[in-house]
């Protein structure tokens, strides 16, 4: 009998090539055509409220929000957009703004040029942009404005908004055909249809195709992952990805991650954004975290230094090793903003907590730097590991204060002015 042959693991394949897509610029940030995938958030506060929308855009964009989006749903919202924008730009925040537009969209941008002209890209959706004749005026209003101002658009189609002419159009041929599909594969298609036939239409309008982005959002898995290889197979259009009404929690944020994940994976997406819905007064910015630990887990992009810690077990029956790691974590994500232009390149860092000598000093060994705790019944000792090498071994109450300051000090002679050569940094014992 022949043995099943078994694959090296150097031949496992990484993700696809990047879906070739064409570049958009929104305002100083470069979606597609092979740019780093983008990460992008959206306001939950009243546009109206100047004050307090300034607040949380910068909030998103100090957590790593590269492109902003807002909302502009009446007068009230499009006269506080230029505010806004000054207000961020007084503040040295040069990120871009992105109106989401529906159903008066055309009026807003007509009756506020100082609105259009803040925006860096307006969001619509051609399911929202009027009915009947309305639609093509409407939408024809915004492609104008758009042209006029030198903004690109998403053209974002979405399930909970799905074109209903089209629908009905699509459900009544597939009805009368020989082999009808199934009432889901035919609303999959009228996404992408509704998508495609208004990005073709914004370029019979005089659009560049380098100032079109399209998305189609839905809120389940399998629907979104269809749709969107779809689309990408159709199209050279730059990709926004999203699964809409992700939810709360765990299971918006591993909706999203499986989603994205394999989409990503196939190369298809040129910017991301988690739609998570916050706890009530939850934190808006974990939605621009989970997007940069997505991207960063597989691979595509650094962002903050990663803390790798084990899950913990009865081997170790303290939390101290939890809190160190809860610690470490919180601290680096919270200094980024300054470390990233102290310390350039100290996004790529590793940093190992683990909690018994199992895996503790081999993990730690392949971090930059890590530490063993020690486990239940082990000596009340931590060794420290320095670019795989025993560095220092920790003992007593400070364990945790010391290795921060370990952690500080490592960076700051890795990535700071004047930096050491790896092997410099590391004083054995
Ligand atoms: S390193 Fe030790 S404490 Fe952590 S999971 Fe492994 S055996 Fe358990």
């Amino acid at each position: 009998m022949n043995k099943p042959e078994i694959m090296p693991q150097n031949d496992i394949a990484g993700p696809a090539p990047r879906h070739q897509t064409t570049k958009v610029m929104v305002g100083n940030v470069a979606v597609g055509g092979g740019a780093p995938i983008v990460v992008q958030s959206m306001t939950n506060t009243d546009t109206a409220d100047v004050e307090s929308t300034v607040a949380q855009v910068a909030a998103l964009a100090r957590a790593g929000s590269e492109m902003v989006r807002i909302t502009v749903d009446r007068d009230e919202a499009a006269a506080a957009v230029p505010h806004i924008r000054e207000q961020l730009d007084k503040r040295g925040i040069t990120t871009p703004l992105i109106g989401d537009f529906h159903y008066i969209g055309h009026k807003l941008l007509t009756e506020y040029p100082a609105c259009a002209e803040a925006l860096a890209k307006y969001r619509i959706n051609p399911g929202n942009v009027g009915f009947k004749d309305k639609r093509d005026t409407q939408f024809s209003t915004i492609i104008e404005l758009a042209n006029k101002y030198g903004k690109p658009v998403r053209i974002g189609a979405n399930w909970g908004s799905l074109d209903q002419e089209l629908l009905s159009k699509l459900m009544d041929e597939n009805a009368a055909s020989a082999n009808p599909r199934d009432a889901r594969a035919v609303m999959r298609e009228a996404m992408v249809q509704s998508a495609l036939h208004s990005a073709e239409r914004a370029q019979e309008l005089g659009m560049p195709k380098d100032r079109i982005i399209l998305s189609a959002k839905v809120s389940a898995v399998q629907d979104l992952i269809a749709v969107y290889q779809d689309l990408a197979a159709r199209s050279d259009y730059a990709i926004h990805l999203g699964l809409t009404e992700a939810g709360m929690g765990s299971k918006g944020i591993v909706a999203s991650s499986a989603a994205l994940g394999i989409l990503l994976q196939q190369g298809i997406g040129d910017t991301i954004r988690i739609s998570l819905t916050p706890e009530p007064g939850g934190d808006r910015t974990l939605e621009v975290q989970v997007a940069q630990e997505l991207l960063q887990t597989m691979g595509f992009r650094t962002f903050v230094p990663l803390v790798a810690a084990c899950p913990g077990c009865g081997r170790t029956t303290s939390t101290t090793f939890q809190e160190l790691a809860r610690s470490i974590q919180d601290f680096i994500r919270d200094e980024m903003p300054t470390w990233k232009t102290k310390y350039p390149g100290v996004e790529a860092l590793n940093v190992a907590v683990m909690g018994c000598i199992v895996n503790g000093p081999g993990e730690s060994k392949h971090a930059n730097i890590g530490i063993s705790l020690p486990g239940t019944g082990e000596a009340p000792a931590a060794p420290v590991f320095v670019d795989g090498k025993k560095f220092r071994t920790l003992r007593g109450p400070t364990i945790a204060a010391d290795f921060k300051a370990l952690v500080i000090d490592y960076i700051d002679q890795r990535y700071g002015n004047g930096a050491k050569a790896p092997e410099s940094v590391t004083a054995a014992e």
